[in-house]
C-alpha cells in the first residue's frame, strides 16, 4: 500500500509544479491541498516547449490525451542568423520519432493540471499569500522562482542579473504555421518563435540590457521597444512583430541551484522543494517547466514507496544533479546564442557544417536531456 494514504501535505504554489504534485500525490491516496496567492488561476499569455522527459510523467498520469488536444507538435528547431539564413536544423520528428516534443499555451498546461488535481481529489486554496509552511504533515514549496520556502532551507540568497531581459508576447498565428521552434540569433540579442496551436504564435525576444534591476514574473513593456531593438532582423520577424500590440518583460537573472531541498520534519513540518522554487533556471533550453513536472512525480514517486525522513533524502539525491546539469547547459546556451565578431563566424560555421554533414549528432547531443524517463527510476 502507498506510504502516502496517512499523510497530509500542504503545497505552496498552484504553478506547473505545484499542480502536477498535487496531482501525483493525491493519486497516490495522500490528502492534498494546494495554498496560492493569486486570488484565480489565471496567467498572463506565453508559451512553453514541453519535451519527451516531461510528457512520460503527462502520459503515467493519464493526461497525453487532454494535453494533445491543447497542444501542437514541434517538428523541428531551427537555428538562424539574424538574417534568416538557416545555420542548423535539430529534425526532432525524423531522429526521434518515437518521442513527442509539444507546443502549449501556458494557460492551457495550468488549467488541465489544475482540472486533474482536483479530479484526483486535491484542494485548490486561493488568495493564499504564505509565509510560513502550513500545519501539515508534509510542505512541498512550489512557489516559484521568488519562493518563501526556499529560504527556510538555504538561507537569504541574492541572485545575480545575467544582464539580459525577455519580451514574451503571444500573436495570432500565420494559416499554415511550420510545426517549428525558429531561433533567430544575432550579437547581443536572439528571438525564439514558436506556434501555440488555437490559432497562436508565441514570441521570446531576448536582448543583452545592463541597466534592469527586478526580477519575477511580467512587467508590462512596450511592443515600439521590442520592434526597435529586433529592427535589423529578416525573413519573417518583422511581421510578427508588427503584430504585437502586448508586451511583458522579465529580467533574467541566475540562482545557484538550491543546496538543501528538503528536511524532515523536527524544527517545523517536513519540507521539500520542488520546480523554480529548488532550481529557478534561464529559459535558453526551454526545460523550466518540464523539471518542475519531473520533480513532482519524483517526489510522489519517493513519498509512495518510503517512510517520509528517507523518501525526502532519496528525492533530493534523484533530482539535484540533474537539475544542476540543465541549469549549466541553459547558462551555457545563453552565452552561444549570442556570439559577436569572429567568435560567432566560427560558431556559425561549425554548426552549419554538423547540420549538413551529421545532422543525427546535433540531437544525439541532447540525449542525456531527452532520453530520461522520471518514471523508470
Ligand atoms: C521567457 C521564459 C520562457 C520560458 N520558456 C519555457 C519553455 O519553453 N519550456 C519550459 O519548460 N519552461 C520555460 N520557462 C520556465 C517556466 O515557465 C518555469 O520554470 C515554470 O513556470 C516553473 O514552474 P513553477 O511551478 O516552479 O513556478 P511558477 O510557475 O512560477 O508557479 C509558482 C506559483 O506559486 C505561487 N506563489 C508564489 N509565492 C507564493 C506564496 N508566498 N504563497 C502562495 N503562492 C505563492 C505563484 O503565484 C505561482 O502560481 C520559461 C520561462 C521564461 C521566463
Amino acid at each position: 500500500m502507498s506510504k502516502l494514504h496517512s499523510l497530509s501535505i500542504a503545497i505552496v504554489g498552484a504553478g506547473i509544479a505545484g499542480l502536477t504534485a498535487a496531482t501525483a500525490l493525491a493519486r497516490r491516496g495522500a490528502s492534498v491541498t494546494v495554498h496560492e496567492r493569486a486570488d484565480a488561476l489565471r496567467e498572463v499569455g506565453a508559451g512553453l516547449q514541453l519535451s519527451p522527459n516531461a510528457l512520460r510523467v503527462l502520459d503515467a498520469l493519464d493526461l497525453w490525451p487532454r494535453l494533445q488536444a491543447v497542444s501542437v507538435p514541434s517538428e523541428r528547431v531551427e537555428l538562424r542568423d539574424s538574417s534568416a539564413r538557416l545555420v542548423a536544423r535539430l529534425d526532432l520528428a525524423r531522429y526521434r520519432p518515437k518521442d513527442r516534443f509539444r507546443l502549449v499555451h501556458r494557460a492551457r498546461l495550468l488549467e488541465l493540471l489544475a482540472d486533474a488535481a482536483r479530479d484526483a481529489g486535491a484542494c485548490i486554496l486561493l488568495d493564499q499569500d504564505i509565509a510560513t509552511p502550513p500545519q501539515a504533515d508534509l510542505v512541498v514549496g512550489a512557489d516559484g522562482v521568488k519562493s518563501r520556502m526556499r529560504p527556510l532551507l538555504n538561507g537569504p540568497e541574492i541572485p545575480f542579473f545575467t544582464g539580459q531581459t525577455a519580451w514574451r508576447a503571444v500573436i495570432p498565428a500565420e494559416p499554415g504555421a511550420q510545426p517549428a521552434a525558429q531561433v533567430f540569433m544575432g550579437p547581443g540579442r536572439h528571438l525564439v518563435s514558436y506556434p501555440l496551436g488555437q490559432g497562436m504564435r508565441n514570441i521570446v525576444a531576448v536582448v543583452e540590457r545592463p541597466d534592469w534591476r527586478d526580477e519575477g514574473w511580467s512587467q508590462p513593456g512596450d511592443p515600439a521597444d521590442l520592434r526597435a531593438a529586433f529592427g535589423h532582423f529578416g525573413g519573417p520577424v518583422p511581421d510578427w512583430l508588427a503584430a504585437v500590440d502586448q508586451v511583458s518583460l522579465w529580467g533574467l537573472f541566475r540562482h545557484p541551484v538550491a543546496a538543501h531541498w528538503q528536511r524532515p520534519a523536527g524544527q517545523g513540518p517536513a519540507l521539500a522543494l520542488i520546480g523554480d522554487a529548488a532550481h529557478p533556471t534561464l529559459p535558453f533550453l526551454a526545460q523550466g517547466a518540464v523539471m518542475a513536472i519531473e520533480d513532482a512525480w519524483v517526489l510522489a514517486a519517493c513519498l509512495s514507496e518510503d517512510a517520509l525522513t528517507p523518501a525526502l533524502a532519496r528525492y533530493q539525491a534523484l533530482r539535484q544533479p540533474r537539475c544542476q546539469r540543465i541549469v549549466k547547459a541553459a547558462n551555457d546556451n545563453a552565452r552561444n546564442y549570442h556570439l559577436q565578431g569572429p567568435a560567432r563566424a566560427v560558431a556559425h560555421a561549425g554548426l552549419r557544417a554538423v547540420s549538413t554533414l551529421a545532422p543525427a549528432r546535433l540531437i544525439e547531443r541532447f540525449a542525456w536531456l531527452y532520453d530520461y524517463d522520471p518514471t523508470a527510476l
